[in-house]
């Protein structure tokens, strides 16, 4: 399979160190807030990646973790914990708001067919493995402690910016909004391992540690748990674009310090999804989430669709004309499905075909669009009869996720102004209708034919399906 690294900047042959079992590490959410769909469509790609590779043979085991201590509100270790912040806005204790938005994720991936990951773990549970690599970078001579906190200093490490391929110089202070001038740093670049004096006064998770009371900071959070629950090695490392500096930079150079060899060979990135106005995020309060999307009528398998004819590397741009359109799309894709008639001899070649195709598409660096393409063509076939498209489209749709043999989930939402206006149309077209108007009827009922509305006339009136 070949598939891009943001390590080696090329695509590359995966090859992961088992032939049998792929280690695959995911950064999970930080639990402070609902995830935004942006966050999501990452989820998304990285479960078509883990989907994809078991149906190429491959078992995935794969790891999560739930970060709900320690990611301040700015990346380079400024600011406050998000947990507190997201505690103080709801008046809640950050354990109850942990609770509440890791439900709420699990509820969103399994909206979204999202897989859950075999292995998941909280932040919070890991304390001990944090202090275990923090203490062995110290005597090492990675990490030191000064003014109250555990820095890793950037400056031992030949080659830190490898991953994001950075200049130094661009990062340095007054340069990068996000870089602030602290005393107690060695290089402007180190960052916290753990924080043994608590900044705010309000931090409640807080940890006894050979250097003090504390808590660790957000990076050292994944490699412990990468550490402890997949070893030594990561076949794969996956998350956003946003993720790579300083997040996965900063993993990478304590993860090697600790383990004294090459971590993980692959990593893999997902583009973001913006809105018109530019990225999604949650800083400004005012993000779309995958509820809103259900209460304005859109089922969150059409995300998924909408998601999928885009490649995971390229940008997204959000809009409600685009959701419409992947909402009408998957709906009539599912419908033609619905009537393909199941019963017949299944032409195993054709499978097989088809198969390959598919397996190709994934193979050259996950061209989902080139997938969906190949399920269109399977379904446009005039060669193969409908019980060896059904076939196809069940065994495609392990990747895809979008339930395409079940024809109700994303057919039976709709928003209430769209109700609103079909109840209005149909209103007028019963005037048109008694007084003989049936130019007007008709346009009515073509109308509604085209947002996949048909009108069912009964002897106690008009009703209409989702089609
Ligand atoms: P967070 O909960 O903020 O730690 O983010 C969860 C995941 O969403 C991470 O893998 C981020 O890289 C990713 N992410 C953040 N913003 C976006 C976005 N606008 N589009 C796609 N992925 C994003
Ligand atoms: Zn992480």
């Amino acid at each position: 399979m070949k598939l891009y690294n943001t390590l080696s900047k090329k695509i590359e042959e995966f090859v992961p160190k088992n032939a049998e079992q792929v280690k695959m590490y995911t950064c999970g959410p930080t639990v402070y807030h609902f995830a935004h769909i942006g966050n999501l469509r990452t989820y998304i790609s990285e479960d078509v990646l883990q989907k994809g590779l078991e149906y190429l043979g491959y078992k995935v085991m794969r790891c999560m973790n739930i970060t709900d201590v320690g990611h301040l509100t700015s990346d380079s270790d400024t600011g406050e914990d998000k947990m507190v912040k997201g505690a103080r806005r709801e008046g809640k204790t950050v354990y109850e708001i942990a609770e509440f938005y890791t439900n709420v994720f699990f509820e969103d991936l399994s909206k979204l067919n999202i897989k859950k990951p075999s292995i998941i773990e909280k932040a919070s549970d890991h304390i001990n493995t944090y202090i275990k690599i923090i203490d062995k970078l110290i005597n090492d001579g990675y990490a030191y402690l000064s003014n109250g906190n555990v820095y890793f200093d950037i400056s031992k490490i030949d080659d830190y910016y490898k991953l994001s391929g950075k200049n130094p110089a661009e990062l340095l202070v007054g340069v990068r909004d996000d870089v602030f001038d602290d005393s107690a740093k060695k290089n402007p670049g180190d960052f916290v391992l753990w924080f043994t004096i608590s900044k705010f006064e309000n931090q409640v998770m807080k940890w006894d540690s050979p250097w003090g009371v504390g808590y660790p900071g957000w990076h050292i959070e994944c490699s412990g748990i990468a550490y402890e629950m997949l070893g030594d090695y990561l076949d794969i490392h996956c998350g956003g674009v946003d993720n790579i500096f300083p997040h996965h930079t900063n993993e990478i150079a304590q993860s090697e310090a600790f383990l004294g060899h090459k971590w993980c060979n692959f990593w893999f990135h997902g583009a973001h999804l913006n809105d018109k106005n530019g990225k999604m995020a949650k800083s400004n309060n005012d993000f779309l989430t995958l509820t809103l999307l259900e209460e304005k009528g859109y089922d969150p398998l059409c995300y998924r669709y909408f998601c999928l004819n885009s490649h995971y590397r390229s940008q997204l741009v959000f809009s409600y004309e685009a959701m419409d359109i992947a909402k009408n799309s998957l709906n009539k894709l599912k419908n033609k499905i619905s009537k393909l008639n199941k019963d017949g001899e299944i032409d195993k070649k054709s499978v097989q075909y088809y198969n390959s195709k598919f397996k190709e598409a994934f193979c050259n660096d996950i061209n989902t669009s080139l997938m969906l393409t190949i399920l269109y063509d399977v379904l446009k076939d005039n060669n193969i009869n409908d019980a060896t498209k059904y076939c196809i489209v069940t065994d495609m749709d392990k990747v895809f996720s979008l339930d395409l043999t079940n024809n109700k989930n994303s057919n039976n939402n709709i928003s209430k102004e769209l109700e609103q206006e079909i109840l209005k149309k149909i209103e007028i077209r019963n005037i048109a209708k008694k007084n003989k108007d049936f130019i007007t009827a008709d346009s009515i009922r073509d109308y509604l034919l085209t947002l996949n509305i048909r009108l069912i006339d009964t002897k106690e009136g008009t009703t209409y399906e989702i089609i």
